[in-house]
Protein backbone atom coordinates (compact mmCIF):
# COMPACT_ATOMS: atom_id res chain seq x y z
CA UNK A 1 0.00 0.00 0.00
CA UNK A 2 1.44 3.55 -0.38
CA UNK A 3 0.93 6.36 2.18
CA UNK A 4 -1.87 8.03 -0.27
CA UNK A 5 -3.68 4.36 0.54
CA UNK A 6 -3.04 4.06 4.27
CA UNK A 7 -4.41 7.52 5.40
CA UNK A 8 -7.57 6.86 3.29
CA UNK A 9 -8.17 3.61 5.61
CA UNK A 10 -8.06 5.61 8.54
CA UNK A 11 -11.12 7.61 9.93
CA UNK A 12 -9.74 11.24 10.56
CA UNK A 13 -10.33 11.48 13.78
CA UNK A 14 -7.64 8.64 13.90
CA UNK A 15 -4.65 9.84 14.54
CA UNK A 16 -1.87 8.10 12.62
CA UNK A 17 1.98 7.47 13.71
CA UNK A 18 4.13 6.31 11.11
CA UNK A 19 6.26 3.68 12.24
CA UNK A 20 9.93 4.67 10.48
CA UNK A 21 11.62 2.28 12.73
CA UNK A 22 14.83 0.56 10.76
CA UNK A 23 14.08 3.30 7.53
CA UNK A 24 16.18 5.56 6.34
CA UNK A 25 16.32 9.44 6.48
CA UNK A 26 15.20 9.83 2.43
CA UNK A 27 12.68 6.97 3.04
CA UNK A 28 11.08 9.12 5.75
CA UNK A 29 10.98 12.13 4.17
CA UNK A 30 8.86 11.05 1.10
CA UNK A 31 6.32 10.26 3.86
CA UNK A 32 6.87 14.09 5.32
CA UNK A 33 6.44 15.14 2.03
CA UNK A 34 3.44 13.67 1.70
CA UNK A 35 2.27 15.71 4.78
CA UNK A 36 2.91 13.05 7.57
CA UNK A 37 4.06 14.90 10.54
CA UNK A 38 3.87 12.37 13.55
CA UNK A 39 6.41 9.45 13.16
CA UNK A 40 7.68 6.78 15.99
CA UNK A 41 10.47 4.94 16.58
CA UNK A 42 11.06 2.01 18.66
CA UNK A 43 15.14 2.50 19.75
CA UNK A 44 16.32 5.60 21.56
CA UNK A 45 19.91 5.70 19.27
CA UNK A 46 17.54 5.89 16.17
CA UNK A 47 15.06 8.00 16.96
CA UNK A 48 17.67 11.09 18.42
CA UNK A 49 19.27 10.20 14.67
CA UNK A 50 16.28 10.72 13.14
CA UNK A 51 15.34 13.42 14.89
CA UNK A 52 18.48 15.47 14.54
CA UNK A 53 18.94 15.18 10.91
CA UNK A 54 14.73 15.87 9.96
CA UNK A 55 12.88 18.61 10.07
CA UNK A 56 11.55 20.00 13.19
CA UNK A 57 8.22 20.36 12.96
CA UNK A 58 8.08 16.49 13.29
CA UNK A 59 6.21 15.10 16.19
CA UNK A 60 8.18 12.36 17.66
CA UNK A 61 6.57 9.27 19.30
CA UNK A 62 9.09 6.79 21.03
CA UNK A 63 6.96 3.37 20.92
CA UNK A 64 9.18 0.69 21.84
CA UNK A 65 10.38 -0.54 25.69
CA UNK A 66 12.28 2.47 27.46
CA UNK A 67 15.26 1.82 29.59
CA UNK A 68 15.26 4.61 32.85
CA UNK A 69 19.15 5.52 31.53
CA UNK A 70 17.98 6.47 28.43
CA UNK A 71 15.19 8.69 29.19
CA UNK A 72 18.22 11.53 29.25
CA UNK A 73 18.45 11.41 25.38
CA UNK A 74 14.85 11.95 23.97
CA UNK A 75 13.41 14.35 27.21
CA UNK A 76 13.83 17.67 25.31
CA UNK A 77 12.09 16.59 21.89
CA UNK A 78 10.00 13.30 22.26
CA UNK A 79 6.20 14.06 22.26
CA UNK A 80 4.71 10.97 23.69
CA UNK A 81 5.99 7.93 25.09
CA UNK A 82 3.79 4.97 24.79
CA UNK A 83 5.79 1.77 26.22
CA UNK A 84 5.52 3.74 30.00
CA UNK A 85 5.01 0.43 32.66
CA UNK A 86 6.44 0.96 35.43
CA UNK A 87 6.88 3.89 38.45
CA UNK A 88 10.48 3.59 38.26
CA UNK A 89 10.28 5.22 34.53
CA UNK A 90 7.94 7.66 35.82
CA UNK A 91 9.95 9.23 37.89
CA UNK A 92 12.70 9.20 35.64
CA UNK A 93 11.13 10.82 32.82
CA UNK A 94 9.32 13.65 34.98
CA UNK A 95 13.06 13.96 36.37
CA UNK A 96 14.35 14.88 33.31
CA UNK A 97 11.19 16.79 31.71
CA UNK A 98 11.96 18.75 34.46
CA UNK A 99 15.30 19.85 33.15
CA UNK A 100 14.10 21.16 29.76
CA UNK A 101 10.72 22.62 31.54
CA UNK A 102 8.70 20.04 29.92
CA UNK A 103 5.55 17.99 30.61
CA UNK A 104 6.24 14.47 28.81
CA UNK A 105 2.81 13.04 27.39
CA UNK A 106 2.86 9.38 28.58
CA UNK A 107 0.64 6.17 27.98
CA UNK A 108 0.25 3.06 30.47
CA UNK A 109 1.57 -0.03 28.42
CA UNK A 110 -1.03 -2.80 29.01
CA UNK A 111 -0.32 -6.49 28.65
CA UNK A 112 -3.16 -7.62 26.51
CA UNK A 113 -2.02 -10.46 24.34
CA UNK A 114 -1.21 -13.94 25.02
CA UNK A 115 2.33 -13.87 24.67
CA UNK A 116 4.50 -14.23 27.45
CA UNK A 117 6.30 -10.26 27.78
CA UNK A 118 8.13 -9.07 30.22
CA UNK A 119 6.65 -5.26 29.05
CA UNK A 120 3.33 -4.29 30.08
CA UNK A 121 0.97 -3.93 33.14
CA UNK A 122 -1.82 -5.45 34.35
CA UNK A 123 -4.91 -4.05 35.99
CA UNK A 124 -4.01 -4.20 39.19
CA UNK A 125 -0.42 -3.07 38.77
CA UNK A 126 -1.94 0.11 37.27
CA UNK A 127 -4.04 0.44 40.10
CA UNK A 128 -1.01 0.42 42.56
CA UNK A 129 1.13 2.76 40.33
CA UNK A 130 -1.71 5.38 39.88
CA UNK A 131 -2.25 5.49 43.82
CA UNK A 132 0.88 5.24 44.89
CA UNK A 133 2.24 8.22 47.18
CA UNK A 134 5.64 9.03 44.57
CA UNK A 135 3.77 8.90 41.54
CA UNK A 136 0.89 11.50 42.67
CA UNK A 137 4.06 14.18 43.23
CA UNK A 138 5.11 14.08 39.75
CA UNK A 139 4.70 16.98 37.99
CA UNK A 140 6.37 16.69 34.29
CA UNK A 141 4.43 13.73 33.13
CA UNK A 142 1.29 13.86 32.04
CA UNK A 143 -0.49 10.67 31.36
CA UNK A 144 -3.05 10.77 27.68
CA UNK A 145 -3.95 7.11 27.98
CA UNK A 146 -3.55 3.49 27.12
CA UNK A 147 -0.92 1.08 25.01
CA UNK A 148 -0.79 -2.03 24.14
CA UNK A 149 -0.34 -4.97 21.20
CA UNK A 150 -2.82 -7.74 20.31
CA UNK A 151 -1.36 -11.49 20.18
CA UNK A 152 0.26 -12.18 16.98
CA UNK A 153 -2.25 -14.46 15.25
CA UNK A 154 -4.40 -15.06 12.12
CA UNK A 155 -7.72 -15.11 14.55
CA UNK A 156 -9.82 -11.75 14.47
CA UNK A 157 -12.02 -12.93 17.51
CA UNK A 158 -8.97 -12.85 19.45
CA UNK A 159 -7.39 -9.80 18.61
CA UNK A 160 -10.91 -8.02 18.54
CA UNK A 161 -11.02 -9.59 22.11
CA UNK A 162 -7.81 -8.32 23.41
CA UNK A 163 -8.67 -5.29 21.59
CA UNK A 164 -11.55 -4.73 23.40
CA UNK A 165 -10.25 -5.20 26.48
CA UNK A 166 -7.75 -2.63 26.39
CA UNK A 167 -10.45 0.05 25.33
CA UNK A 168 -12.62 -1.32 28.76
CA UNK A 169 -9.39 -0.99 30.77
CA UNK A 170 -9.22 2.63 29.50
CA UNK A 171 -12.99 3.54 30.21
CA UNK A 172 -12.00 2.12 33.65
CA UNK A 173 -9.25 4.38 34.03
CA UNK A 174 -10.79 7.39 32.78
CA UNK A 175 -13.90 7.26 35.13
CA UNK A 176 -11.85 6.11 38.20
CA UNK A 177 -8.55 8.63 37.98
CA UNK A 178 -9.67 10.90 35.51
CA UNK A 179 -12.89 11.95 35.18
CA UNK A 180 -11.87 15.37 35.26
CA UNK A 181 -9.11 15.60 32.87
CA UNK A 182 -9.98 15.82 29.12
CA UNK A 183 -6.65 15.14 27.89
CA UNK A 184 -6.87 11.30 29.17
CA UNK A 185 -8.05 10.83 25.51
CA UNK A 186 -5.73 8.11 23.39
CA UNK A 187 -6.28 4.54 22.80
CA UNK A 188 -2.99 3.50 21.20
CA UNK A 189 -3.76 0.34 19.35
CA UNK A 190 -3.44 -1.11 15.79
CA UNK A 191 -0.47 -1.69 13.73
CA UNK A 192 -0.30 -2.83 9.87
CA UNK A 193 -1.58 -6.38 10.11
CA UNK A 194 -4.57 -5.21 12.82
CA UNK A 195 -5.33 -1.42 12.61
CA UNK A 196 -8.41 -2.39 11.22
CA UNK A 197 -9.78 -4.28 13.86
CA UNK A 198 -8.36 -1.70 16.07
CA UNK A 199 -10.17 0.95 14.64
CA UNK A 200 -13.23 -1.03 15.25
CA UNK A 201 -12.66 -1.85 18.98
CA UNK A 202 -12.27 2.30 19.32
CA UNK A 203 -8.29 2.94 18.58
CA UNK A 204 -7.56 6.62 18.34
CA UNK A 205 -4.24 6.18 17.71
CA UNK A 206 -2.97 3.58 14.99
CA UNK A 207 0.93 2.66 14.71
CA UNK A 208 1.46 1.20 11.14
CA UNK A 209 5.19 0.94 9.37
CA UNK A 210 5.25 -1.87 7.07
CA UNK A 211 2.57 -1.13 5.45
CA UNK A 212 3.69 2.48 4.25
CA UNK A 213 7.19 1.73 4.21
CA UNK A 214 7.20 -1.62 2.39
CA UNK A 215 8.43 -4.59 5.27
CA UNK A 216 11.20 -4.59 6.95
C1 LIG B 1 7.16 -1.96 14.82
C2 LIG B 1 6.04 -1.53 15.67
C3 LIG B 1 4.81 -1.13 15.11
C4 LIG B 1 4.52 -1.14 13.62
O1 LIG B 1 4.50 -2.43 13.13
P1 LIG B 1 4.01 -2.74 11.63
O2 LIG B 1 3.54 -4.14 11.71
O3 LIG B 1 5.22 -2.56 10.77
O4 LIG B 1 2.95 -1.79 11.30
C5 LIG B 1 3.81 -0.72 15.98
N1 LIG B 1 3.99 -0.68 17.31
C6 LIG B 1 5.15 -1.06 17.88
C7 LIG B 1 5.27 -1.00 19.36
C8 LIG B 1 6.22 -1.49 17.09
O5 LIG B 1 7.37 -1.86 17.68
Amino acid sequence: MSYQEVIANIPDEVTLVAVSKTKSVEEILEVYNQGQRIFGENKVQELTEKYTALPKDIEWHLIGHLQTNKVKYIASFVQMIHAVDSLKLFVEIDKQAKKYNRVIDCLLQFHIAQETSKFGLSREEAINLLEDETFLQLTNVRIRGVMGMATFTDNPDQIRNEFQSLAELFLFLKHTYFNDQPSFDVKSMGMSGDYKLAIEAGSTLVRVGSLIFGTR
